[in-house]
């Protein structure tokens, strides 16, 4: 497993672990998950106490860890937003816009006096006999030990390790004489001015940093050891303005925006399965037009795998490739052989000179935040457990996680997931249950267990080389995590939570 190792070493604390009192649901994680279960627990259940807690030092998760030049949503905001909650801008947000609606939901619903900022969760520990967690948080400023009890552990923690980004071992690495950085710890007075910038990586984050420094810096290279899919749609959406101009009310265009993307999605998802060479060529051809004569599209821009199998690489407005036919960026793809003092030696024996070197290289996947779950004093090993419906974890009573969509929006499975543990809450409540924890059924026993993740379905690196540590998935409902939102919008709401695979005590 992974281990968290904070961005900077917590203060000494006294070693005494301080009560921080009950509440009746504990959130973990302050990002769109966590603000979002926030919303729809207060909406649903304005009696019902509760806090979230979150190691860092501000809102946002995702958004408030990458903070490097041009970082920007590459989904849609008109289904990134909440379903609750117009988004008003652009098609495609910039970090600091998905933050300011953030900020906006935390602002009209209240949540701020319940968010604890600097409490990492270390361990949870469930109570049969008591029916409660106890949630041990250590604080990052102080050292303090605190120590929760909840009746409900709702796990907002996303899906990688904030503090520790993934970094591959590159051969000469401590010989460069440059400056490394990653993205997830972008120094804030970084200036790029006049420098050779050699950026590692393919993926989204390339591609919006790229343009963002791209005529700042005096070159800037993507170095890339295999191609990404790329699309490239406009920056706003030609509907929105359409509908924008109509004077209707927000929620209209919103709605109707959402609709739309969501068709869309639900297409290229269902195409990349369906008719993967299509779609291929389709991608392939529709950057083409955009990029500089003679450029070697098999070469840099012709990815090996099926579409989708891996995420594809939004570019609002094609601003990537603007920065190809200027030339102030250029892609090498190519393997590292080495760094050496001044750059960095490529398998073709090229070397390209850099004095500032990014690692787009992507994340390390961490579980349930990497906190250590006991059960009645027994350690969860989830490895060896299996999920309910991506919502709940087989053994694990009183606790819900949120993972949302890799290729539709995350923030779509945040509000279906709440509605499925609004409804548990109330099923509870209305029954006297006390607890619930999900049971394989005696006509499970022989069910054949698979990885979390299909890798002939979704294979991106950073799920790949975590799939050890993963939960499992069945080969039936309800012992299966769906990613797809055209399957989900369906199904979970009207999950049967009396199925018997949910036992209630
Ligand atoms: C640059 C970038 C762009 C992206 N763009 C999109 C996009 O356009 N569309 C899309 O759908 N997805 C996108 N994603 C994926 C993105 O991560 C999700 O959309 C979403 O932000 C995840 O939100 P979250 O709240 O679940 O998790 P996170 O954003 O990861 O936040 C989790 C929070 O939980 C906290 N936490 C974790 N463990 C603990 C612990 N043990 N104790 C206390 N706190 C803890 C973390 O500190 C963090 O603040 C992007 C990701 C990146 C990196």
């Amino acid at each position: 497993m992974t281990t968290t190792a904070p961005a900077t070493a917590p203060a000494q604390g006294t070693g005494k672990i301080e009560d921080a009192g009950h509440v009746d649901v504990l959130i973990v994680g302050a990002g769109v998950s966590g603000i979002g279960a926030a919303h729809h627990l207060r909406d649903q259940f304005p009696g019902r106490t509760f806090v979230i807690l979150d190691a860092q030092d501000n809102r946002g998760g995702t958004w408030w860890t990458h903070r490097y030049p041009g970082v920007r949503s590459d989904s849609d905001l008109f289904t990134y937003g909440y379903r609750f909650k117009p988004w008003r801008g652009p098609s495609i947000a910039a970090g600091g816009e998905i933050l300011a609606y953030l900020d906006e939901v935390i602002d009209e619903d209240g949540l701020g006096q319940y968010i604890r900022y600097q409490h990492r969760v270390t361990t949870a520990s469930w109570s049969t006999e008591d029916r409660q967690w106890t949630v041990d948080a250590t604080r990052a400023d102080t050292g303090q030990q605190l120590r929760f009890t909840t009746s409900f552990l709702w796990m907002c923690q996303g899906y990688y390790n904030h503090a520790k980004p993934y970094q591959p071992r590159w051969e000469g690495l401590d010989r460069f004489q440059g400056l490394v950085v990653h993205p997830q710890r972008w120094p804030e007075d970084l200036d790029l001015a006049g420098k050779r910038v050699v950026v590692i990586g393919s993926g989204a984050t390339a591609a919006t940093l790229i343009p963002a420094i791209a005529g700042k810096a005096k070159h800037v290279t993507m170095l890339q050891r295999s191609p990404s899919y790329f699309f490239a749609p406009p920056m706003t959406h030609e509907l929105a303005v359409t509908l924008r101009a109509l004077d209707i009310p927000e929620e209209w265009t919103y709605e109707i925006l959402r609709r739309q993307y969501i068709q869309q999605t639900d297409w290229l998802a269902r195409t990349a399965r369906d008719a993967p060479d299509e779609l291929h060529a389709f991608l392939i051809e529709s950057v083409r037009p955009l990029l500089p004569e003679g450029f070697d599209v098999e070469k840099h821009l012709t990815p090996r795998y099926r579409p989708w199998q891996q995420r594809i690489a939004i570019v609002p407005d094609g601003d990537l490739f603007a920065a190809l036919r200027e030339g102030t960026a250029s892609i090498v793809t190519d393997t590292i052989e080495t760094f050496t003092e001044h750059g960095i030696k490529v398998t073709s024996g090229a070397e390209i000179p850099a004095d500032v070197v990014v690692t787009a290289t992507g994340f390390n996947m961490s579980v349930l935040g990497d906190v250590a779950f006991t059960v009645d004093g027994v350690p969860v090993d989830f490895s060896e457990r299996v999920t309910w419906r991506g919502i709940m974890i087989t053994g694990v009573p009183n606790m819900a996680y949120v993972f949302g969509y890799f290729r539709h929006s995350w923030t779509l499975r945040v509000d279906l997931v709440s509605d499925v543990v609004g409804r548990l809450l109330s099923h509870m409540q209305d029954t006297g249950a006390t607890m619930v924890v999900p049971t394989l059924r005696p006509q499970d026993d022989d069910m054949e267990l698979r990885p979390w993740s299909d890798p002939e379905n979704f294979n991106a690196g950073y799920v790949m080389r975590s799939q050890h540590i993963l939960f499992k998935q069945g080969d039936r409902e309800p012992w299966t995590h769906l990613l797809e939102h055209e399957e989900e919008r369906e199904i979970l709401p009207v999950a049967d939570l009396d199925d018997g695979t949910l036992v209630y005590r």
